[in-house]
């Protein structure tokens, strides 16, 4: 039964919403509901890799991505609740001079902080993987303390701590619309009737931007299309082998059940306007771009021989959302008091989820934040993107050099 009124309403029960509200239930916040018009993590959160990366040239990145890969490393004491964190470690290989220096002083930022981070030979790399053929005059670095996860699990068990600390789950409940008074937010209108509500966090994935258009808000969060695919199993593939990045061409190899998972960047970048779509779609029902996965399996077989004739088992996709310089949007629009915006996860919202959770509850308890969060600011885009196709524009472009620019 839906409550007649809480604190806090979370919309959306993706990996962004569920750590909201283990955050929120975790300072104390018990009065606080979370309603998703599906199951939890039913958007774009199982179709993801998993796959955490910390280091970063960009210092407010590096620290938060610290914050982050701490809590992974100590998943089940903070939450009480189990994930399969594989910390595997990741190897980033880079070919050109350019990406070369990014990795020098990706090692420069890990070694100011004390961390172990090497570059290592071909030869090592191929000790740890077995199936990949370094290329020839390349650089790569051993970040020991990156690894993936089953990404649904993480937002099952933030969603378990949340419960266990008080928050409330209404699931298949659609929020369709704010009730706002004199600039502040009072309550969210659902199918199922209206709860008041002092604050609410809108977590709805790539229904974030339209939603805010709804109310008048021009929220910087554009859905853009990002796939992946998984081998059967391959000869010579480990449980524990690094997970393996390169810079050129923007593509990730992981394990998967024995076989490869392989996902990339700047192949066929593609925006949605979620209008476009039936009210009914689902994220799992989004249509597969061949094109983009053979182009995909084509730029990593160069490196991994055995991709060439490997059997495709299982494809993911989703809509992860992008603002136009990368960063997550995270905070109280000046336009509307109450609300909390968390979205523009980029490709790596399991990745962020700690961090970004912590944040929204720094915001509705009213405490000094644990990060300045400004960088992060719904309203930093001012004036610019005033029209769709300029936002999508860059955010496509965004997408399109992932690895090159912001990872
Ligand atoms: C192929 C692929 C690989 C990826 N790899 C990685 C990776 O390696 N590492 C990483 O960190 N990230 C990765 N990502 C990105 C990651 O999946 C996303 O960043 C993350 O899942 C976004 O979570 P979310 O909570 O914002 O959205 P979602 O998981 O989509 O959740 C949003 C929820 O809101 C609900 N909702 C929407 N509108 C309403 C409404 N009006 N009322 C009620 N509920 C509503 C939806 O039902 C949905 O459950 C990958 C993504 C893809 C597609």
């Amino acid at each position: 039964m839906l409550p007649k009124s809480a604190n806090t309403v979370i919309i959306g029960g993706g990996v962004l919403g569920a750590s909201a509200a283990f955050h929120l239930g975790d300072a104390g916040q018990s009065d606080v509901v979370l309603l998703d018009r599906g199951p939890i993590a039913s958007g774009t959160t199982p179709q993801a890799a998993g796959q955490t990366g910390y280091l970063n040239v960009d210092k407010f990145a590096f620290e938060f991505g610290s914050y982050c890969i701490e809590f992974f490393e100590n998943f089940e004491e903070r939450t009480g609740h189990a994930i399969d964190f594989h910390s595997t470690g990741s190897l980033r290989v880079a070919l050109t001079e350019k990406y070369q220096e990014d990795l020098e002083a990706r090692l420069k930022a890990a070694r100011e902080v004390g961390h172990s981070v090497e570059f290592i030979s071909s030869e090592r790399a191929k000790e740890m993987v077995p199936t990949f053929d370094p290329p020839a005059n390349s650089r790569i670095l051993l970040i020991p303390r990156d690894g993936y996860v089953e990404p649904k699990s993480v937002a099952v068990a933030y969603s378990a701590s949340a419960k266990d600390r008080g928050v409330v789950f209404n699931t298949h409940v659609e929020a369709t619309g704010l009730v706002v008074e004199n600039g502040r937010v009072t309550g969210v209108n659902t199918n199922e009737g209206t709860i008041e509500a002092e604050w609410v966090v809108l977590a709805a994935g790539a229904w974030t931007r339209q939603f805010g258009q709804r109310l008048g808000l021009n929220l910087h969060a554009v859905p853009v299309r990002h796939q992946a695919f998984v081998t059967g199993i391959v000869a010579g593939v480990y449980a524990d082998q690094p997970i393996v990045r390169f810079t050129e061409p923007q593509v990730y190899v992981r394990h998967e059940a024995g076989g490869l998972l392989v996902g990339g960047y700047g192949y066929r970048p593609l925006s949605f306007d979620m209008d476009e779509f039936d009210q009914k779609f689902e994220i799992s029902s989004l249509e597969a771009d061949p094109i983009y996965y053979q182009q995909l399996r084509d730029a990593t077989k160069a490196f991994f021989p055995s991709l060439g004739d490997a059997t495709i088992v299982q494809e993911r996709r989703g809509l992860p959302t992008i603002s136009p310089d990368g960063r997550l949007v995270l905070s109280e629009p000046s336009g509307l008091r109450g609300l909390v915006v968390l979205s523009a996860c980029g490709v790596g919202g399991i990745d962020r989820s700690p961090g970004a959770g912590r944040i929204v509850a720094d915001i509705v308890c009213e405490r000094e934040p644990w990060i300045d969060p400004s960088v992060l600011s719904a309203d930093r885009f001012g004036d610019d993107y005033t029209t769709d196709a300029s936002l999508r524009a860059q955010c496509e472009e965004i997408y399109a050099h992932h690895y090159h620019e912001i990872y």
